[in-house]
């Protein structure tokens, strides 16, 4: 019994080392960095009372000490000594343990160390590109420590770092951007736990040896609830934050054998073993539960979150993933706003039957025509012109509207119903694209998303073929979006029936780039034209340096590799200048525009409308607008200004400075109250409505406080300046109000939010 128990919380320190140094390693900025890390995780994880790490001096080969964690006194300059013990280690290249006294020599083992305490040690070479650079010792009380549990955990931990040093820590940025790549494929960025791909990739593991021992392996399925709220009020980088508060205190509830994965971002899953019967089962829910439900602490902020949670258990190990993930969802779905724990039960399937009436409908809507596609506009964004458009699929149900891909999409799949429509798909955007050819409207690339189901049949390159054929399109105006999933899902075949696209002419595009599997290297075995960078990277560009940095190297590679670039979600202005900075080639976003209706394209397009070329941002930032219906006092004002380097406009009326604001992105806008035309409070307030974003200020000579008053509630104006102030004072007010459309351009990044009624005008439009 008490045995047992010791091996039990030694596998569970086991294991959190090995996750906490995955996580170290997703993070390190460099070798020095990776290894500081490991050698304090050893210490923190328990199992180890101290560690060292020694670098191998490049000439001379000897060892040099880099740092160490925990009690060795003053030990760690002999141990770095040439015949010391990781000196022997350095030269054979191999790990060594000294656990027996015998060995004890006062070379290999200081006296030092037995006065701390210490009885064993064991020496790990760490090498880069096949050369050792480093030895990691770490120090044990308990002889018998190093058995073969903890022998094989140390392998594992010396490969995954070795891993790291040849791919992702050397010097070259792309090789950087490969391993994180690979990493992030199994690990969340965020929160550093396994994610689905890893779930999936253990769970038959974990059933085997649930079958073993005859225990049960049980699936929660848990979903944080509010967390959305939440988020709005304290804002994305906090609410990491309390995710991986939230990651850690259910990774405490994991047990030995379990496994912790994040699937979402609310969404987390536990596999365990540890559950005897269902009372076991309820109870390990209810901890979870209680876990989240404790208030986390955040700058002097506590936030509250409930936790919904779905169980199933089952027997047999062949049931995949996706099953028991979709019934413990089910009963996971059955929980109330307060959170709370349900079991699976088959009469949950009752979910499955609407779907099936959902499918049934799914049948009739594609005979119906109850499909649509809109167009979302990819733009280059050196000319800012608009250079393609994506269709997406909508589906305009009779009762419910108009109903999102992602709902719906997932069922047609299931039903095999997503070929049928993805053909559809094809041919109409074909056509639609051939409809804005005839009307003599600029050549733009269409891009369709293909699925796996069309991949899987075998007349794939026919029935795109014939779909270009019937539109009479001609194949470079096509391009086809495919996810590395859908690649990965069936390498040698897929990578076959890319090769014949590109054959016929049409140029592929890898979608989501970043979220999938594929490291940058697989990248040169897909025929692509193009990479499109995930949504998720880009909204966490202004958040998290690691995602700027990992767009940086994705498109530092792309670039290398001779792909074209797209980023996709581009929401904000500060995120399209990164990436305009960094020479991303084009963009895609709600910043420009949403996906729309055909015939709203086709007047988008009829308009030439595009992205002002130059960084809309930085220009809004330093444009003002002076209007006034009097020559003289544009004149002065323009020159009394000049010498502060803002852009200068002048308007002599409303209706002229609208235009001006419809042609340039204008940071702070000075307006008279009593003009010619359109009255100054109309002007004021119609520039609040379309450009939120512009600071208004008041030019005034006339005291009457009613007009004032008017002008500056409807305007919501930030400033009212005296036309009888001196220029500097006013040259002050303007300053201040500079600073005070940087701090809305700088809260609206904060926050992540877009302002659509600013939609494209803080990022200006603009018409030929
Ligand atoms: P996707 O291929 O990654 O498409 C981009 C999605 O991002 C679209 O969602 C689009 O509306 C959304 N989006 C674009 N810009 C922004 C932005 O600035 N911010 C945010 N938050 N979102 C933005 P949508 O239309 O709901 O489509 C969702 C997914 O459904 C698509 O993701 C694609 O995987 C799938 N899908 C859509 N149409 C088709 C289709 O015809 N065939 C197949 N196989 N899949 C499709
Ligand atoms: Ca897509
Ligand atoms: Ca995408």
């Amino acid at each position: 019994m008490g045995r047992q128990r010791i091996s039990l919380k030694k596998s569970n320190c086991i294991l959190s080392m090995l996750s906490r140094i995955n996580r170290a390693i997703v993070r390190a900025e460099s070798p020095d960095d990776l290894f500081r890390a490991a050698c304090q995780i050893a210490v923190e994880s328990g199992l180890f009372s101290a560690a060292w790490v020694g670098l191998v001096a490049p000439h001379s080969r000897t060892l040099q000490v880099l740092c160490h964690t925990g009690e060795i006194g003053s030990v760690d300059r002999v141990l770095a000594r040439p015949g010391g013990f990781p000196d022997t280690v350095r030269t054979a290249g191999e790990m060594r343990i000294l656990d027996k006294p015998e060995t004890r020599t006062a070379a290999l083992f200081p006296l030092e160390l037995v006065r701390h305490g210490i009885h064993a040690m064991a020496g790990l070479p760490l090498y880069e590109h096949g050369r050792v650079v480093a030895v990691l010792t770490v120090f044990a009380t308990d002889p018998g420590c190093f058995d073969a549990a903890v022998t094989a955990l140390l392998h594992e931990v010396t490969e995954d770092i070795c891993f790291s040093l040849d791919h992702q820590l050397s010097e070259q940025h792309r090789l950087a951007a490969e391993s994180k790549l690979y990493y992030m494929a199994s690990y969340d960025a965020q929160t550093g736990m396994p994610n689905r791909s890893l779930l999936e990739e253990r769970l038959p593991a974990l059933a085997a040896r649930a079958e073993q021992r005859g225990a049960f392996l049980t699936m929660f399925a848990m979903r944080l609830m509010r967390l959305d709220r939440v988020a709005q009020i304290i804002g994305p980088a906090a609410t990491n934050d309390v995710m991986r508060t939230i990651a850690l205190r259910l990774e405490d509830l994991r047990g030995a054998d379990g496994l912790l994965a994040q699937l979402g971002h609310e969404e987390f899953a536990l596999v365990t073993l540890g559950a005897r019967d269902s009372a076991d089962v309820e109870s390990l829910a209810r901890t979870m539960v209680r876990a989240v439900e404790q208030p986390v602490h955040l700058d002097g902020k506590e936030v509250f979150l409930h936790l919904a949670v779905g169980g199933v258990t089952h027997w047999l190990h062949d049931q995949d993933v996706t099953t028991l993930l979709r019934r413990a969802r089910a009963a996971a779905n059955q929980v109330g706003a307060e959170g709370g724990f349900r079991l699976y039960s088959p009469d949950l399937d009752r979910d499955l039957e609407r779907h099936v009436e959902m499918e049934a409908e799914l049948h009739r809507a594609l005979e119906r025509g109850e499909f649509e596609l809109h167009y979302q506009p990819q733009l280059n964004m050196k000319s800012g012109m608009v250079v393609g458009v994506e269709a997406l699929l909508r589906w305009r149900h009779p009762l419910r509207g108009l109903i999102p891909p992602n709902q719906f999409i997932p069922l047609l799949e299931e039903c095999g119903l997503m070929s049928r429509v993805g053909t559809w798909v094809l041919r109409t955007a074909c056509a639609q694209a051939r409809e804005w050819q005839e009307l003599g409207l600029p050549a733009i690339r269409m891009a369709v998303n293909l699925s796996a189901q069309q991949f899987r049949l075998a007349d794939l390159v026919t029935s795109v073929a014939q779909a270009l054929g019937d539109a009479g399109l001609a194949p470079e105006a096509l391009e086809l979006e495919l996810t590395e999933s859908l690649i990965l899902e069936n390498a040698e075949q897929t990578i076959q029936v890319m090769h014949d696209l590109k054959k016929l002419g049409v140029s592929l595009s890898l979608d989501d780039f970043g979220t999938g599997y594929s490291s940058l290297s697989y990248l040169r075995r897909y025929p692509v034209d193009r990479i499109k960078i995930d949504q998720s990277f880009v909204r966490d560009i202004m958040e998290h340096s690691s995602s700027a940095a990992l767009v940086r190297s994705i498109l530092s590679m792309a670039h290398n590799l001779g792909l074209a670039t797209i980023a996709e979600g581009v929401e904000t202005p500060a995120q399209l200048g990164y990436l305009r900075k960094q020479v991303c080639q084009e963009m895609q976003g709600f910043l420009f525009s949403k996906p729309l209706p055909a015939d709203e394209l086709t007047e988008m397009l009829r308009q030439g409308r595009g992205l002002a070329s130059d960084d809309p941002v930085d220009a809004a930032a330093s444009t003002l607008l002076i209007v006034d219906d009097e020559a003289v006092v544009l004149k002065k004002l323009s020159l009394a200004f000049r010498s502060e380097g803002w852009k200068i406009l002048t308007a002599g009326s409303g209706e002229e400075a609208l235009v001006m604001m419809w042609e340039h992105g204008v940071g702070v806008v000075v307006s008279d109250l009593q003009m010619h035309g359109m009255p100054g409070t109309e002007f004021l307030r119609r520039v609040r409505e379309m450009y939120p974003m512009t600071v208004r200020t008041i030019l005034t000579r006339h005291a009457d406080f009613e007009t004032v008053a008017e002008a500056v509630n409807a305007g919501n104006v930030y400033k009212v300046l005296s036309k009888s102030s001196s220029i500097e004072s006013l040259r002050g007010d303007l300053r201040d109000a500079f600073r005070r459309y940087e701090a809305k351009v700088e809260y609206l990044r904060r926050t992540g939010q877009q302002a659509h009624a600013d939609n494209g005008k803080a990022a200006k439009v603009k018409t030929p």
